[in-house]
């Protein structure tokens, strides 16, 4: 079986099957392909390039692109703090949840991406990991619903 695009002399288009080439020819001659619209026996084999071009053309999308980050983005202005005892407190709590982490989990650099996507989709068995993230691939992360915890940096560490 044979399927052909066909078109009727008032540019009708339709498709038919047919045994084979032959038989298209053998039906046409007789009059027996018909145009389905407007019965029309004049019909011919349609010239398929055309659309297969437009229907290529549809398929192939371009992806939108995304708007480039701003390269003048303001630098932020590192936080400071004059802390009462409590919070005094609160920062050693937090200089302890940082050691408890370092100590306890997995140190993987720059390839916290990679590991927290592959324990994300089960290539890997979870575990306590902490590295380095840059921020477009914690955006990544957490859109893709990676859980993920910035890892708490103290002030007096940053130099
Ligand atoms: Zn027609």
């Amino acid at each position: 079986m044979i399927k052909y695009a066909l078109v009727c002399d008032k540019g009708h288009e339709f498709e038919s099957w047919f045994a084979d080439s032959a038989a298209f020819d053998k039906q046409a001659k007789r009059k027996l392909v018909t145009c389905p619209v407007c019965d029309s026996a004049k019909v011919e084999k349609a010239i398929m390039a055309p659309r297969l071009a437009a229907t290529k053309k549809r398929k192939t999308q371009v992806p939108a692109q995304p708007a480039p980050a701003s390269a003048d983005a303001p630098v932020p202005a590192a936080p400071v703090a004059m802390m009462s005892p409590q919070e005094q407190e609160l920062r050693t709590k937090l200089k302890e949840l940082r050691e408890h982490l370092t100590k306890n989990a997995d140190n993987v650099g720059k390839k916290f991406t990679e590991e927290a996507r592959k324990m994300h989709y089960g290539e890997i068995e979870h575990r306590s990991i902490y590295g380095e993230a840059t921020p477009e691939d914690a955006k990544e992360l957490s859109e893709e619903g990676i859980e993920f915890h910035p890892l708490p940096i103290l002030p007096d560490e940053r130099n």
